[in-house]
């Protein structure tokens, strides 16, 4: 009887044994991940963090970075988007010294920009409205080169004005209609004349240089009924001019100011818009008009009959021409609207809409 129980005894020991050794042989092995953090050092709230915004595919990528405190702060950003969890670790990995949300916002914005630094610079450029992601090496060289606010960066760039003023030279695209180009980078042909120039008569019209695309003239037309019942008395001054035309005119400005005066506020032949039919010096050509309520009314109004002022304040690094208050337009009522609202020029309009798509 004895011998028996001590036998049981023995085997339930044995049992016990076996089963302990399995159990934390197995245990050691299959650590759960809270476990793991916490072995890397992370504290319980950041573990707790960690599970809560990190994927379980993503958790081999965790344990491999060890104990990382920005880590943390990446996953504590409010822009913080667990799809790009992999993408944020990479590029950190290449960017450790840099800030994190720049990082984040930058990882965000979808482009790949792994090859680029993490900067202020980029991380601002990216949530432009107008940025463009094959124009990024510029916008960086730009940007640091000079010290400039980032939509001022962006704009340069776009409108290749930072490649500098007839530096390089394509001809303007005529397919894009009320929306061709025609500035220090993109000329019209010696002949180009267009097929469907009317005069403009009667009270819309006091200079020698009458006639306009039928489309914009309408749109003139309107836009001076309608200032009229502001009080406001508005009229063509000059409107389209030959490529012969403007080729005097720029041979006498530089004979009279030398070229360098000249290309600020006359365009070459063959690069200017007025060649196009589509725009108007409307009343006073000269600086007199600014501040005028003529020149007012136009500011707030003319995008309504889809005009812009083709060459505003501030903007003459970008046109490459000094402010003129008198030239409008015409592009029609969509590309108007938006280059009102969002204060840009045809130059950035015609980068981002047209040229790229
Ligand atoms: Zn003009």
């Amino acid at each position: 009887m004895g011998k028996k129980v001590l036998i049981v005894i023995l085997i339930l020991l044995f049992g016990v044994t076996l089963f302990s050794f399995f159990f934390f042989l197995n245990k050691d092995d299959e650590k759960s991940i809270d476990e793991l953090l916490l072995d890397k050092g992370y504290s319980d709230n950041e573990v707790a963090l960690i599970l809560s915004k990190v994927s379980e595919n993503d958790y081999s990528d965790v344990l491999e970075l060890g104990y990382d405190k920005s880590l943390i702060n990446i996953l504590s950003s409010a822009e913080y988007n667990e799809n790009n969890f992999s993408n944020y670790i990479e590029y950190y990995m290449k960017n450790k010294d840099s800030n994190i949300n720049d990082i984040i916002t930058i990882v965000n914005s979808g482009y790949d920009l792994s090859n680029y630094p993490a900067s202020s610079l980029l991380a601002s450029l990216v949530k432009e409205k107008y940025y463009i992601n094959d124009n990024v090496a510029r916008y960086l060289d730009y940007g640091n080169s000079h010290n400039a606010d980032v939509k001022k960066v962006i704009g340069m760039v776009n409108s290749k004005a930072d490649l500098g003023f007839y530096s390089v030279s394509y001809d303007s695209n005529l397919n894009y209609n009320n929306l061709v180009l025609v500035n220090k980078f993109f000329h019209l042909k010696e002949d180009y004349i267009p097929s469907d120039l009317v005069s403009l008569g009667g009270q819309y019209n006091r200079g020698a240089n009458s006639r306009m695309r039928k489309e914009a003239a309408d749109a003139l037309m309107k836009m001076v009924d309608a200032a009229k019942l502001d009080n406001i008395i508005l009229y063509n001054a000059s409107a389209f001019r030959t490529y012969d035309y403007q080729e005097n005119l720029y041979n006498k400005y530089i004979q009279r100011d030398g070229q360098e005066a000249a290309d600020k506020y006359s365009a070459r032949p063959g690069y200017s818009e007025h060649q196009t039919g589509l725009c108007s010096d409307l009343n006073v050509i000269d600086d007199s008009f600014e501040g005028t309520d003529e020149a007012n009314w136009l500011l707030y109004n003319a995008y309504k009959y889809g005009f812009i002022l083709r060459f505003p304040k501030g903007k003459e690094d970008i046109t490459g021409y000094k402010y003129e208050p008198w030239h409008y337009r015409y592009v029609g009522l969509e590309a108007a609207k938006i280059i009102h609202d969002d204060d840009i020029t045809l130059e950035e309009y015609y980068a981002y809409y047209i040229e790229k798509n």
